[in-house]
């Protein structure tokens, strides 16, 4: 088995897609210093399923997405695959290459994927437990691996001779029941809490369970005292619906009654039909007449109420030619009056005349007397 290639794709220093091929025998990475190096080794440990930034020498797993330049603007997934060829006699599987992916979105979504099926990372992991490869196994020596095999202290060198012994799946496998063994361990005290609990509960449920026998008791005494009573309403409703029965007969006879009288006037009416269409016409006729007298008394009615107005208004000035009648005569018996006083003046004055008419003659009489007096006088003088 071999690392056939790997392909970067915004993976820290490598923005656009990049493949790098490997062929069988020894491959060199050559570049100066901080050209991006160790950071396809970070690739292939992190596709591997690396989890601690600090072993990506990142501080938070979305700085390992490639974080923009000066000319180039920041991505928001990074995505790796690691091709391992001739895979058939160390994994178990029946295919001679595999890929293995590993995608990181910004918002921290993560996806594995082996050839191109999603899977999960425990898969992954299980996959090459033994094999040397793996986030932590021999095949990946970066700069102070050889270090930890040099070292003096055995167990730093533990971890990678188990990994080559082949016993890193049953150490894990290992830890894993010791974990599980723990787990049921706290299973165990929580199920032997949970007894306490439950006995606990048991004398408060037999105390409810005596509380619920004399309540079931009484229930039944009630269910029964109900039921009586619902009998003897059913009872009661029996006989009612016996006797509203018999009214229900009678009131059916009734209707069929009723309904033959209907269907016999309907009958008679049918026959009518023609009599009462003509009186029909004629209550028509006779409505037009009465809607015309109507309108002839309407306008009568009229007529007379200006008669009235004109005979109120003549009788009015009846009234007004009496007062004027009243003064006129009034006025006449003054004139009568002043005229019958004249004419007393009149013959007052008549009489007046006649006396001084009178009395010239008188003067005129002793005039001629006085004149004769004097004539005879004068004769005797
Ligand atoms: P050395 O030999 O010291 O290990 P190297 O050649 O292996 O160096 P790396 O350390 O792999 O180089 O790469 C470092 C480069 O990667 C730096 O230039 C750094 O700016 C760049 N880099 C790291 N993370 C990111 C990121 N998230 N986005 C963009 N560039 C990044």
């Amino acid at each position: 088995m071999f690392l056939k290639s790997i392909e970067l794709f915004g993976f820290k220093s490598f923005p656009e897609k990049c493949k790098i091929d490997f062929q069988a025998g020894i491959s060199a990475i050559l570049g100066p210093n901080g050209c991006g190096k160790s950071n396809i080794l970070d690739a292939i440990k992190w596709v591997l399923g690396e989890q601690s930034t600090r072993n990506l020498r990142a501080e938070r797993m979305e700085d390992v997405i490639f974080n923009g330049t000066e000319t180039l603007k920041p991505l928001n997934v990074a995505e790796v695959t690691l091709i391992l060829s001739d895979v058939g006699s160390v994994l178990p599987v029946d295919m001679s290459e595999i890929s293995i992916k590993r995608r990181l979105f910004r918002s921290g979504e993560s996806d594995y994927f082996i050839n191109n099926h999603p899977v999960k990372l425990k898969e992954i992991k299980e996959l090459f437990y033994d094999t040397g490869i793996g986030k932590t196994a021999y095949s990946i020596m970066e700069q102070g691996k050889i270090d930890q095999i040099l070292s003096n202290k055995p167990e730093d060198r533990r971890s990678i001779f188990e990994e080559a012994a082949g016993i890193t799946k049953y150490k894990i496998k290992g830890l894993e029941a010791e974990r599980k063994l723990e787990k049921t361990e706290d299973n165990m005290k929580q199920v032997e809490n949970i007894l306490i609990e439950v006995k606990r509960s048991y004398d408060s449920s037999k105390i409810q369970t005596e509380k619920t026998h004399v309540y079931r008791k009484l229930k039944n005494r009630m269910f029964e005292s109900e039921r009586d009573l619902h009998l003897l309403k059913l009872k009661s409703f029996l006989e009612k619906k016996n006797d509203k029965e018999e009214q229900l007969n009678k009131y059916t006879k009734l209707k069929n009654d009723l309904k033959t009288e209907i269907d016999n006037l309907n009958h008679l009416r049918e026959k009518n039909l023609d009599v009462i269409n003509a009186m029909e016409s004629k209550l028509v006729r006779s409505q037009q007449s009465l809607y015309k007298l109507g309108m002839d008394i309407n306008s009568k009615e009229n007529h007379i109420s200006l008669l009235e107005e004109r005979y109120r208004e003549v009788e009015k000035q009846v009234a007004s030619a009496h007062a004027r009648e009243k003064e006129i005569r009034e006025k006449i018996d003054m004139l009568k009056k002043q005229r019958e006083e004249r004419n007393h003046a009149l013959t007052d004055l008549f009489s007046r005349i006649k006396e001084i008419e009178k009395n010239i003659e008188n003067f005129r009489k002793s005039i001629q007397h006085s004149e004769e007096e004097m004539r005879n006088n004068e004769v005797e003088i």
